[in-house]
């Protein structure tokens, strides 16, 4: 099986037309969404709606359940409370029930999926060490995958923990070790590279691979703009930051 992970796509809608064109170009199986579907971005409806026609396992992230109000929106601040507030304004009937219908962790063949970390599926960042070995400890499936942070994060948990951040192209072999993958975000990447980033799980072959997507940033700047969306959150797509 041939799956595609996909994270952090927060309502950038030609960033992810982009990876889905790859996806379905690759021949992949299966797609799995880490959360934040929407949030930040400028098309929260269609996004939400993609999703949910194509993602066979989907995860609800914090920004979609300050979006439905079950997280409260004072637990952002500055521009993430001010698209999260405009998004709640914007979105659609269809696209809140799919959005509440999702948790914040799942599972998938060989796989526990968390937005955020094992011990905390909505809030907590893999960052550190310290959170890595939780993850590890509080798990046991061969492959755990989170998003949330939107950096690109390849972990390995034999007798030490290896690892660090995954730029594109970027290779993990499967089976043995233990791995803890952050595909990165695909609609607000955050580690330097403004492609949209997704990661590729091929379980016949036996390797993970880190992958990026062009797309038009100045299209959803333009729709940003248009929107009346913070300009820093458009700004910083060119970016990757
Ligand atoms: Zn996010």
């Amino acid at each position: 099986m041939k799956v595609a992970v996909l994270s952090d796509v927060h309502a950038n809608l030609h960033a992810l037309e982009a990876v889905l064109a790859e996806v379905d170009a690759d021949g992949f199986d299966a797609i799995w969404c880490l959360g934040d579907l929407v949030g930040y971005g400028p098309r929260p409806n269609e996004c939400a709606a993609l999703l949910e026609e194509r993602a066979s396992v989907c995860l609800a992230g914090n920004h979609d359940l300050v979006v439905l109000g079950k997280i409260p929106i004072a637990t952002f601040v500055g521009e993430a409370a001010a698209a999260a507030a405009w998004t709640r304004r914007v979105l659609d009937d269809d696209p809140r029930s799919f959005l509440a219908s999702l948790e914040p962790q799942g599972t998938a063949p060989a796989a526990e999926l968390f937005h955020g970390s094992p011990r905390d599926a909505v809030w907590d960042y893999v960052l550190s060490e310290e959170a890595a070995l939780a993850a590890f400890a509080l798990t046991s499936a061969p492959l755990v995958l989170v998003g949330h942070s939107h950096v690109a994060l390849e972990l390995s948990n034999g007798r030490q923990l290896r690892g660090g951040q995954a730029p594109a192209g970027t290779r993990v072999e499967l089976g043995g070790v233990r791995r803890l993958l952050n595909p990165g975000s695909v609609g607000q990447p955050r580690d330097g590279d403004a492609r949209a980033a997704w990661l590729e799980i091929d379980n016949a072959s036996g390797w993970a691979t880190f992958r990026r997507t062009e797309y038009p940033v100045e299209l959803t700047q333009a729709e940003m703009r248009e929107a009346g969306l913070p300009e820093a959150l458009a700004a910083r797509l060119a970016h990757g930051v």
